[in-house]
């Protein structure tokens, strides 16, 4: 058995050791064959570790070989690779390098296309502006606001805080854009407007289907003071069709008297604030941005954020009222449709009294706490009117309610807001005690004025203010008419003349204007909405436009009218139109006679062999002669009031035959001819002297009405005044009217004898004598017949007529009256509630006590003051301020006059101390240049200041004055004096001629 033993441990090429036993030859042999063997195996091993040698040289040798060939290889690719490598670097350098040229090139031409957009924009906006800016002047000086846009529906919230005087509020305003525009124009002055809020939302119509409404926001946004225009330019057109815009504001409650403004009131001795508006004419824009003009009527939602214990009122009844801690949020209900000048709202505290009329409407009568019992008559009075009106409109009041307010600071008597009428307090509230007669009849007049524009003016509004005239003249005269029906005892009607004959003394100035004037600016039309001549003319035409037509005629038109017109708006063509429908007379040819030139005739009328001749003329108070016809309803009465003759004077002259008249001819010789019979026609009549001496006759004799006895008188002065009749012939006149009793024929006597006074003060001192022993004669009979003491069962004239009676006594220094007065005022002083000083000579007694009154005694002064102080009484107070500055004493003018100036008068009440005693007249002349500038700043913005400068001016009498007031005023701005201004310098003119004919007498 073989063993093959490893001889060494490595497994692979081994050697082997083999163990064998044999014999010894063959032991040799073997040991030859061993070593023979172990030759060649040495050999063998020796060749093949040569071979091996050989082998591995041959292997290193080519493994050097391939090493080196590899080395070569690997150089080869790395030299390679190197330059692949910067064949592939330089190729994405190059490549890199055009990338970044066309990036580069891309961001230049993006860079240039923006830049160039920009431009493009740049220019565009600039175009936009330039375009904007130019449609904006465009929009400037407008006189109206143009027609883009139509108000329907005003959503108006409010928030005034009493205490600090500012508001905040926003308006929603429903609008229909008329025209194709980018631009909503509507008004707004002194509001601060919150630019960020406005936005204006299009209603798509119901058949757009997208069903999503456009917001869109103004581009720009322009206050134009000046205008008062606030204009939204959307850049864009705006879409035809309904839409809402909103806008929010702030503002304050300013001490003006118009917008919304504060109002001051005293409640268990505190000083409080109340808020008031005052809207017309164009004033609604300083409280809400909205389409001011009357012929933008629209719907009012009107909710207000108030202090919880406090009224608040508006135009309609309230719906809802929140309170949440000390605010309450109250919400009327919504207006029918009403001009924006109507709107109204008050924020105080009030107490109320109410009732309501016979069809239900709730009549509320607000004044301050504690005063109700003041305000029962005002309330019995509007009840009363409603109704009235409610027959003679033949249409119902048109709104569930009706509330008055009695404001203490007020620029004007009362504002007819639509079923919110804010009154001055001194004139709607009566005190049995303290209240005179006069006072009684004036508060009906102006509740019946304001009542009346409920329906003429609130449900049928003037299309604009060119026609404010109309709807002012007209209430006027209705509210004679009402105040007739209610109180046939007082006789408006003769009292009417008093109005008549303001506006003929007026009109006969060469700087008088028509009635209807163009009305071109906002700014305009506050000169006019208190002009008499627009006012009282107008309503004195209007009354001999329904004399000449027939009373029945012309309401029967007018009701027609009002239904045609209500809830919408009227020209004045339009009312003439409807009267010309229901009389078949030429009325618009007629009243345009009188509205659209200005002035009147003075018709002169002759007897010639019995025929009359009557000649047209324009008259004029400085007696100069101006062209002007007039078609003129010629009434007259022959020697009786049955025989009378109306007829339309349409040509310079005319003729009537008197047998026509009369048939009995032996009456003719002696017969009185009184033209312009009942005084209902716009014109003065001048007599021959044998008519006026028939007429004194008559007048005498008491043959005449009231009224003609009145109008004769009236127009014997304003003839003597233009310098077409002596002095000496009017003083004979005014003797036929001795032992008068009248009330308006006294009245209007006493007036003319305060003016003949200046002027023969002026003409001469002897002359000045003669004339106040005339007057007080002239006057003693009635006064006599009078006394200081009211008589049972008297005429409410007669009430009225007393004061007037003792205070012209006291005004020419009779003395009995002097110390009477005087005696009573004492009494008075002693116990408020005396018999001896009834209210109806409170004024009379004042008078005589201040013409008592000099720096040296100026008890009686210092009296008033304290009365004035102590009572609260408003009317007490005027009734004071009326009389400070009757003394002769220029000291006691002064200090009376910088009272007026004193923080304890009233801005509206400080014009009624303007009319100073003869005496007084150059005084005040120097305090008001003195205060000039102090006045214009406090009164300038209304047309209060127009008083002081009529008031103070036109008594003057020289043309020296009337040149040294024209170059006081010579720089003066103040465009709303404008035209007052030159009316009272030509009234100074006319009484320097006045003076100097007389002089010449
Ligand atoms: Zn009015």
């Amino acid at each position: 058995m073989w063993f093959l033993i490893p001889v060494a441990g490595i497994v692979g090429v081994a050697t082997y050791a083999i163990i064998q036993f044999f014999s010894p030859d063959e032991e040799r042999k073997q040991k030859r064959r061993i070593e023979e063997e172990n030759e060649r195996k040495r050999r063998e091993e020796e060749e093949n570790a040569r071979r091996r040698r050989e082998e591995e040289n041959e292997r290193k040798r080519r493994e050097e070989e391939e090493n080196a060939r590899r080395r070569r290889e690997e150089e080869e690719n790395a030299r390679r690779r190197r330059e692949e490598e910067n064949e592939r670097r330089r190729r994405e350098e190059e490549e890199n390098e055009r990338r970044r040229r066309e990036e580069e090139d891309a961001r230049r031409r993006r860079e240039e296309e923006e830049n160039e957009r920009r431009r493009k924009e740049e220019e565009d906006a600039k175009e936009k502006f330039e375009s904007h800016k130019k449609r904006m002047e465009q929009l400037k000086g407008q006189p109206r606001l143009p027609k883009f846009a139509d108000p329907k529906r005003y959503d108006i919230w409010l928030k005034p805080d009493l205490s600090t005087c500012k508001f905040a509020g926003s308006v929603a305003i429903e609008l229909n854009i008329a025209a194709d525009t980018c631009f909503i124009v509507l008004n707004a002055a002194e509001l601060s407007i919150d630019i960020a809020s406005i936005s204006f939302t299009h209603h798509l119509a119901a058949t757009d289907a997208s069903n999503s409404n456009q917001v869109l926001k103004p581009l720009y946004v322009d206050v134009v003071e000046e205008d008062e225009i606030l204009v939204l330019d959307f850049s864009d057109t705006l879409p035809i069709g309904n839409g809402l815009l909103t806008i929010s504001f702030k503002g304050t409650l300013n001490d003006k008297m118009k917008g919304f403004y504060r109002s001051t009131y005293e409640h268990n001795g505190e000083k409080k604030n109340m808020a008031v508006t005052q809207f017309e004419p164009a004033n609604a824009r300083r409280c809400f941005p909205c389409w001011d003009e009357p012929a933008c009527k629209a719907m009012f939602k009107i909710t207000l954020d108030v202090p919880s214990q406090l009224v608040a009122l508006s135009n309609m009844p309230i719906i809802e009222e929140k309170v949440e801690g000390d605010l309450k949020t109250v919400s009327y209900q919504e207006s029918p449709i009403m001009s924006t000048y109507l709107v109204a709202i008050v924020v105080g505290l009030f107490d109320y009294v109410e009732n309501l009329t016979s069809d239900g409407v709730k009549v509320r009568l607000y004044c301050q706490v504690g005063k109700v019992n003041e305000g029962k008559f005002a309330l019995d009075v509007s009840v009363r009117t409603l109704e009235f009106y409610k027959e003679y409109f033949a249409v119902p009041y048109f709104l569930p309610k009706l509330d008055m307010v009695a404001i203490p600071d007020f620029a004007f008597g009362a504002m007819e807001n639509y079923g919110l009428v804010t009154c001055c307090e001194t004139v709607l509230l009566f005190d049995n005690q303290h209240s005179a007669a006069a006072h009684e009849q004036r508060l009906a007049i102006v509740v019946a004025h304001q009542l009346a524009h409920q329906w003429f003016g609130n449900l049928v509004t003037m299309e604009w203010w060119t026609h404010l005239w109309l709807n002012e003249g007209f209430t006027i005269w209705v509210s004679y008419l009402a105040v007739n029906h209610l109180f046939p005892e007082w006789e408006m009607w003769t009292q009417f003349l008093n109005d008549c004959t303001e506006v003929l003394r007026l009109d006969g100035l060469a700087e008088s204007h028509p009635i209807e004037v163009e009305i071109n600016h906002a700014r305009e039309i506050e000169e006019f909405l208190f002009d008499t001549i627009s006012n009282k003319k107008g309503a004195s035409v209007i009354w001999m436009l329904q004399s000449y037509l027939g009373a029945e005629c012309f309401q029967r038109s007018l009701a027609s009218y009002i239904k045609k017109f209500a809830c919408s708006n009227a020209k004045t063509e339009d009312l003439w139109a409807a009267f010309e429908e229901g009389s078949g007379e030429p009325v618009n040819k007629l009243m345009n006679s009188w509205t659209k030139q200005k002035g009147f005739p003075v018709v002169s009328v002759k007897v010639k062999d019995q025929i009359l001749e009557f000649e047209q003329s324009q008259f004029l108070a400085s007696g100069y002669l101006e062209e002007g016809q007039w078609i003129v309803p010629i009434t007259l009465c022959c020697g009786l009031y049955d025989v009378h003759k109306n007829f339309l004077l349409q040509t310079k002259s005319d003729t009537l035959d008197m047998k026509e008249l009369l048939s009995d001819e032996s009456n003719l010789a002696s017969a009185w001819v009184k033209l312009n019979f009942n005084q209902t026609g716009f014109y003065r009549v001048k007599y021959d002297e044998d008519l006026a001496a028939k007429l004194r006759y008559a007048i005498e004799k008491k043959y005449l009405s009231t009224i003609d006895r009145f109008g004769i008188l009236d127009d014997s002065f304003a003839l003597c005044m233009a310098r077409q009749q002596s002095l000496n012939s009017l003083l004979t006149l005014m003797n036929a009217y001795s032992g008068e009793l009248e009330y308006t024929v006294l009245s209007n006597l006493i007036n003319i004898s305060y003016k003949v006074e200046r002027i023969a003060a002026d003409a001469s001192p002897e002359l000045l004598e003669f004339v106040k022993q005339f007057f007080i004669s002239l006057f003693l009979r009635s006064a006599m017949k009078l006394g200081w003491e009211p008589k049972k069962d008297e005429s409410h004239l007669d009430a009225m007529l007393r004061g007037e009676v003792w205070t012209a006594l006291a005004v020419f220094g009779y003395d009995p009256a002097l110390k009477e007065g005087s005696r009573r005022f004492h009494a008075f002083l002693d116990d408020r509630n005396t018999p001896l000083l009834h209210p109806d000579i409170r004024k009379a007694a004042y008078v005589a006590v201040m013409r008592r009154v000099s720096s040296s005694n100026k008890f009686g002064f210092e009296s008033l003051l304290r009365v004035y102080r102590e009572t609260d009484l408003s009317q007490e107070k005027t009734r004071i301020l009326s009389s400070l500055t009757s003394s002769p004493d220029p000291d006691i003018i002064l200090e009376a006059l910088n009272f007026l100036l004193s923080s304890e008068v009233r801005t509206q009440d400080a014009v009624l101390g303007l009319t100073v005693s003869r005496e007084g007249r150059e005084t005040a002349w120097t305090w008001l240049k003195d205060n000039w500038e102090h006045i214009s700043k406090t009164w300038g913005s209304g047309y209060l200041i127009t008083r002081f400068v009529n008031s103070i001016v036109s008594p003057f009498a020289s043309f020296e004055k009337a040149n040294e007031i024209e170059e006081f005023f010579a720089n003066c701005t103040e465009s709303k004096i404008a035209r007052i201004l030159k009316q009272s310098i030509e009234q100074v003119h006319i009484n320097a001629n006045w003076v100097q004919s007389v002089q010449n007498e």
